[in-house]
C-alpha cells in the first residue's frame, strides 16, 4: 500500500505544527550564523500553507505539494522559501497525478527535491546548508526502497538520516548563504535549514504511521 493524498496533507500539518512547536528553537539557531528569522520564516510559510490546504483541498498528493511549493515561494522571504520552494515542486513534479505513491516513486520525489535544492542554491555538501540533511536523507531513502517496498521504512530511514545529517552540520564551516559571511566563526554551531529539513521528513515519517 502506497501513500495519498490524506498522507500529503497530514504530512503539511504535522510539518506546520513541527514548525510552530520549533519556531524558537530555529529562530535561536540562525541568531549565531543568520539574522535570527529561520524560525518565523518557516513557521509564518507552513501556516499560510495550512490556509491553502482548507481553501482549497488537492486531490492528489502531487497537487499537496505544488501548493506547498507556491505557497512557500511566497509567503517565506529569504534564501529557504524559494529553496523549499523548488524542492516541494520538483517534487511534486516527480510525483505527477498519481494517487498512489509506491516507495521507488517516493525515494525519487524525495531525490528531486534534493536536485531542486541544489540547482538553486548551488551548494555542495558539506557546505553547512539544508543540503547537509536532505542528501543523507535521499540516500538513505534510495536503500530502503530498494528492500521490502515499504513506504514507512523509505519515510523513516529518510527522517534518521536528516537528523543525522543536520547534527553533522555542527563542525562544518559554512560556505553558502548569510552564515558564510562568518567563515570560521560559523564552525560550532548547527544549520537552522538543515534542523527544519530534519524536522519535515520527521512529519512524512509520522504522517505514514
Ligand atoms: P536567510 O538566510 O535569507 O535569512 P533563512 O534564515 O530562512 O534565510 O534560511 C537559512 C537557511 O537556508 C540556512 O540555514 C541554510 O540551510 C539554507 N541556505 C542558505 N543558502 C543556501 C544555499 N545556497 N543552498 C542551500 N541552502 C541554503
Ligand atoms: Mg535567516
Amino acid at each position: 500500500m502506497g501513500l495519498d493524498v490524506g498522507w500529503a496533507v497530514r504530512w503539511l500539518t504535522l510539518s506546520a505544527q513541527a514548525m510552530a512547536e520549533h519556531r524558537v528553537e530555529l529562530i535561536e539557531l540562525d541568531r549565531p550564523i543568520g539574522d535570527s528569522d529561520h524560525g518565523e520564516n518557516m513557521d509564518r510559510g507552513f501556516q499560510a500553507v495550512l490556509g491553502k490546504l482548507a481553501e482549497a483541498p488537492p486531490e492528489t498528493p502531487g497537487a499537496a505539494l505544488k501548493l506547498t511549493a507556491m505557497t512557500l515561494m511566497s509567503k517565506v522571504g529569504g534564501a529557504a522559501g524559494p529553496l523549499y520552494g523548488t524542492a516541494f515542486l520538483r517534487a511534486a513534479t516527480a510525483l505527477g497525478d498519481t494517487s498512489d505513491v509506491d516507495a521507488a516513486t517516493l525515494a525519487a520525489a524525495l531525490q528531486a527535491a534534493r536536485d531542486g535544492l541544489v540547482a538553486r542554491g548551488k551548494a555542495e555538501p558539506g557546505d553547512k546548508t539544508m543540503v547537509d540533511a536532505w542528501t543523507p536523507a535521499i540516500e538513505a531513502a534510495a536503500a530502503a526502497a530498494a528492500g521490502d517496498g515499504d513506504v514507512r521504512k523509505v519515510l523513516l530511514a529518510a527522517a534518521e538520516a536528516a537528523e543525522a545529517g543536520a547534527v553533522s552540520t555542527d563542525p562544518m564551516l559554512a560556505r553558502k548563504g548569510r552564515a558564510s559571511y562568518l567563515g570560521e566563526r560559523s564552525i560550532g554551531h548547527r544549520d537552522p535549514g538543515a534542523v527544519s529539513s530534519a524536522l519535515i521528513l520527521r512529519a512524512a515519517a509520522e504522517a505514514a504511521e
